[in-house]
């Protein structure tokens, strides 16, 4: 604890992760220096005003981040923030390290710590670390689903009511600033174009994600499906004995779990000589059934297993896990067409696996591409689309991809000034577009800053101008 009197800390970004890793270092005796472009308002100006009084010195608003200040010994920074960020090459180029708050939480684990069952991957990872959560609770641990999820991983290490085990949600951004977190065992789920603009391109984001098998101690859960993701294992450097687990919905082999006829079963953490496969729960234990979301259950599975976990816990886990608002929910049924809000669907990727969960669909998409095509994506779902309705700023690069590659599917471009009209405006559209027994889905594929506060302000206003028109 001593370690940290009279350090001086920067924390640059002054989000969620950021104020924990503040508030945290300013506890443990760091001076500590809060740096943000944006101004404090609302429940930000309390937090700002907290950590004055605790002794912080924070420093908000236009012109804060311009220049780092002098005999800094180390610089925490928020995923919001590019390495290319001036602040944080002059810090590289001073010799002065740079954590995120997951490398901060890793190193301030006190002794006999939780272990980490870490998840990452572009689609699925918040549903998985919930789903892995539930699991574990079921197993009677005391476990917490943390990190990208919401609750800042340093908050929970410091915590002194304790865990057993955290099931951890990492963003590539957060694993771009880790160094040297071991997890117990980690798991990929799948790797599609994402965030390509921060990264700064497709192989910088693939080094990140495969940075959360490094060091692991048991196990490397990977997607049998996505050959990129056996690939990041292989060339990660892991403790001796830890076993490569692949996740399948085809029948495992040895070492995998997957499915056989409708089980989840498990061939990788058996004893052989008890039985050659472990049955751990049925597809019908699921809240949602859909092939991404099978994917997600059979990894959550694993890495619980691999934390050793019995397959009753597993089974009671999935039963009682409920999937997040936001991610394929019903919104309404009216004139025999159901409208669904899928707003996290905030890539490429993720929206392909939503589209393909239905047969006609009205498709609800656009927004901030992030650097992201949409060629592939207009290929594989053409065949479903009644029609299109899309919106935000890169609107024009969905409508290019599909003008190219499924040139019969009826375009509608909505504009309008605010997130209510906007969205009173793609209803109308869509009714127009769709027929009975059609679904309309709002599967973004591209982030929602341009014209909300988040996806959730986004699924929200869309449910609320459905609500509208169906009553
Ligand atoms: P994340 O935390 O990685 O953003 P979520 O669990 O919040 O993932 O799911 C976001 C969206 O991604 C879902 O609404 C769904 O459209 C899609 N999705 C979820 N799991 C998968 C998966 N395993 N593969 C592909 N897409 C998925």
């Amino acid at each position: 604890e001593d370690a940290w009197e009279g350090v001086r800390a920067v924390v640059t970004g002054f989000g969620v992760s950021g104020f924990a890793a503040a508030d945290t270092l300013n506890h443990l005796g760091a001076d500590v220096i809060v740096l943000d472009e944006s101004e404090g308002d609302g429940h930000r100006a309390e937090q700002a005003q907290l950590l004055e009084v605790l002794g912080a010195d924070v420093r908000l608003g236009p012109g804060s981040t311009a220049t780092l200040p002098q005999d800094v010994d180390l610089v925490v920074t928020s995923p919001g923030w590019r390495p290319t960020a001036p602040l944080l090459v002059e810090a590289a180029g001073r010799g002065v390290p740079v954590w995120g708050e997951v490398e901060l939480a890793w190193r301030l684990r006190g002794p006999d710590p939780a272990p980490w069952l870490a998840v990452t991957g572009t689609n699925g990872k918040t549903t998985t670390v919930q789903m892995l959560e539930s699991i574990l609770q079921a197993a009677g641990l005391r476990a917490q689903a943390v990190g990208n999820v919401g609750t800042p991983v340093v908050e929970a290490v410091m915590d002194p009511a304790g865990r057993d085990v955290l099931a951890v949600e990492l963003s590539s951004f957060q694993l771009h600033w880790t160094r040297s977190m071991s997890a117990q065992a980690a798991a990929v789920l799948n790797l599609a174009p994402d965030h390509y603009d921060w990264h700064g391109g497709a192989e910088a984001y693939a080094a990140a994600k495969g940075k959360v098998y490094e060091r692991a101690q048991i196990a490397c859960v990977y997607n049998v499906a996505d050959e990129a993701t056996m690939r990041l294992v292989e060339q990660a450097d892991v403790v001796e004995g830890a076993r490569a687990i692949g996740f399948t919905r085809a029948i495992p082999e040895v070492g995998m779990v997957g499915i056989v006829d409708d089980l989840l079963v498990d061939r990788a953490f058996v004893e052989e000589r008890v039985t050659s496969a472990a049955e751990l729960a049925s597809l019908a234990d699921l809240d949602d059934a859909s092939p991404h979301n099978v994917e997600n259950a059979l990894a959550a599975a694993a890495l619980a297993r691999a934390h050793g976990v019995p397959a009753v816990a597993v089974r009671d886990g999935l039963r009682a896990f409920r999937l997040g608002p936001h991610r394929i929910s019903t919104v309404a049924e009216s004139g025999g067409v159901r409208w669904v809000d899928d707003s996290k669907a905030t890539n490429p990727h993720a929206a392909r696996a939503s589209l393909l969960a239905f047969d006609h669909v009205v498709w609800v998409a656009g927004g901030l591409a992030k650097g992201a095509t949409y060629a592939d994506l207009a290929r594989d779902v053409r065949d479903r689309l009644r029609g299109a309705v899309l919106i935000g700023a890169d609107r024009d690069l969905i409508a290019a991809a599909l003008a190219e590659h499924a040139p019969d599917v009826p375009v509608e471009i909505v504009d309008a000034a605010d997130a209510e009209a906007l969205m009173d405006a793609v209803v109308a559209a869509a009714g127009r577009l769709a027929r009975p027994g059609d679904t309309v889905l709002l599967a973004p594929a591209a982030a929602s800053m341009d014209q909300f506060r988040d996806y959730a302000h986004r699924g929200d206003a869309f449910a609320q101008a459905v609500r509208r028109v169906t009553g």
